[in-house]
């Protein structure tokens, strides 16, 4: 899947997060935890065992929960830059997050080989 296939509120926030890519690896950078919309929330809910069944739904409970997160972008950003591999983070499940690497790799070949 190519990065300009994530559409709609997603693709915002995809863009937004990868502008934010470098500054998101920095250290003491986190600040942005403090306004996240699952603060007070059991963290299970983003880190669902599976992805069929009981873990499919909690996986789309806590995307929903993260469409009204403001720091959302931020959150993606993070564990793009932090490769997380487990969880939900920033509306991106596992393995929409393991597709969007590889989709930016691709990308970052392609430049390489025009420029
Ligand atoms: S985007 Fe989702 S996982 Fe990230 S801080 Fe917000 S609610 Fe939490």
């Amino acid at each position: 899947m190519a990065i300009s296939n994530f559409g709609g509120d997603n693709n915002e926030h995809l863009v937004r997060a990868l502008s934010m890519l470098r500054v998101a690896a920095q250290k003491g950078s986190e600040g942005w935890r403090r306004d996240a919309e699952c603060l007070e929330m059991d963290t299970d809910l983003f880190f669902p065992v599976g992805q069929t069944g009981e873990g499919w739904e909690e996986t789309e409970r806590a995307k929903s929960v993260c469409c009204g997160c403001m720091v959302r972008s931020e959150c993606l950003a993070f564990a793009l830059a932090t490769n997380q591999q487990f969880g939900v983070w920033g509306g991106y499940d596992e393995e929409e997050r393991r597709e969007l690497r590889r989709s930016m790799r691709r990308r970052s070949a392609g430049r390489r080989m025009v420029g």
